[in-house]
């Protein structure tokens, strides 16, 4: 079996020791649609979970049982080792951000943040301590100058800090967020990403956070549940999940990568050798799957963990020539498209490191590909 390290990566201020979140064997069906399907999980304290999949997978139909806004069909959640079962949405510690941020556009940025503070009915807050908790609240989300102020009047970036405050300043023990960052543009989101980030460790309250995107997922999540077809299918750190899939599914979702199928033909403990139609010798790869020999297997490399050279590598396994098709410069990286001789085409990232790379292959040259046995991952599903 593929070594995996400890899920251990930067999990930012999580408390790994105390369980925050459980959903034990949940499913929701809706007549006879099952949209989430036998689901158990845990979320610890502090950390930033991200729910992630494509369109329709549900992580929104997740989200909202947590929230309280739909009931399992089957299955338990608890929250802080309380049974929800049966408690409403406002009696919940959870606070839910809403995609379109649902602000109210008649009243000033300070009034919708105090919204939920003028709802508190014990004790009932006087109208000082509101003003104080609102103040407190916009200088967390630099938005201080921005109190008289209606939505209309704010850039997307400010409306979702806006949206954030009002969902934090009932200080909820847990904040469910669907889609965050969706309506913001790709820079603004990459700054907020981080924004949000600093945010969270500065309240140490526990993010649920839906997102389709996983660049968002990556950068936000201290770990990341992948969800499809109702069901989750891996939950690990985002290096575990990039470096370590156990699906084609997670494969191809998170990130780029190159399939080859195959047939096992060796396997140790230490090694596989397997003959993929595309390749002209075995691939080898530096580690076992505990499979019987002859199984179809999937041999799944990165772009970027694949090298390219016009002279023949010293190697002759994990090698196949081929002809570059396409060539995109990046900036930080260049891509390209190679036809290896099967006609299949394989995708390779380099970095751009010197300036000027005269050198640098180019259009229509034969090339070689080689990668290390260690960089593959051999798939059975
Ligand atoms: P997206 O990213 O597009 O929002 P999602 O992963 O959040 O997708 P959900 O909103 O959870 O998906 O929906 C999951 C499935 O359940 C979808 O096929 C949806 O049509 C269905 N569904 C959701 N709510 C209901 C409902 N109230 N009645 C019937 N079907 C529903």
């Amino acid at each position: 079996m593929v070594e995996k390290p400890a899920e251990n990566s930067p999990t930012r201020h999580a408390d790994k020791s105390r369980e925050y979140v459980r959903i034990e064997n949940v499913t929701k069906r809706f007549g006879d649609f099952v949209a989430v399907d036998n689901v158990s999980l845990t979320v610890f304290k502090g950390e930033i979970f991200c729910l992630l999949g494509g369109s329709g997978c549900g992580k929104t139909t997740l989200l909202r049982m947590l929230a309280g806004f739909e009931n399992p069909t089957t299955g338990r959640i608890f929250i802080d080792g309380q049974d929800m079962s049966g408690i409403p949405p406002y009696d919940r510690p959870v606070n839910m951000m809403f995609q379109s941020y649902a602000l109210f556009p008649h009243m000033t940025v300070h009034d919708n943040v105090a919204f939920g503070l003028h709802q508190e009915r014990s004790p009932k807050l006087s109208r000082a301590e509101i003003d104080k908790r609102v103040a407190e609240m916009l200088d967390i989300v630099k938005l201080s100058q921005f109190g008289a102020r209606r939505p209309h009047q704010l850039s997307g970036g400010q409306r979702q800090r806006v949206a954030l405050a009002r969902a934090l300043i009932k200080r909820p023990k847990l904040l469910l967020l669907d889609e965050p960052l969706g309506a913001l543009d790709k820079k603004l989101r990459e700054h907020t990403q981080f924004e949000l980030i600093n945010l969270q460790e500065q309240l140490g309250v526990t993010f649920i956070v839906v997102t389709h995107d996983q660049e968002e997922a990556m950068t936000l999540a201290s770990r990341i549940g992948v969800m499809d077809r109702g069901e989750i299918v891996q939950v690990g750190t985002p290096t575990n999940i990039y470096e370590y899939p156990t699906s084609k599914f997670v494969c191809d979702f998170i990130g780029s990568v190159n399939m080859f199928e195959g047939q096992l033909i060796e396997d140790e403990p230490d090694h596989v050798r397997i003959r993929c139609g595309e390749m002209p010798s075995l691939v080898y790869v530096d580690h076992g799957i505990s499979s019987a020999p002859g199984a179809t297997v999937w041999v799944a490399v990165r772009p970027e963990k694949i090298e390219i050279s016009r002279t023949a590598p010293t190697a002759t396994e994990n090698v196949v020539r081929g002809v570059v098709k396409e060539v995109a410069y990046m900036g930080d990286v260049s891509i390209y498209l190679v036809k290896i001789d099967s006609g299949k085409t394989v995708r390779v990232t380099l970095p751009n490191t010197e300036r000027h790379a005269e050198d640098r292959i180019s259009w229509d040259e034969p090339v070689y590909l080689s990668w290390h046995p260690s960089s593959p991952v051999v798939l059975t599903q």
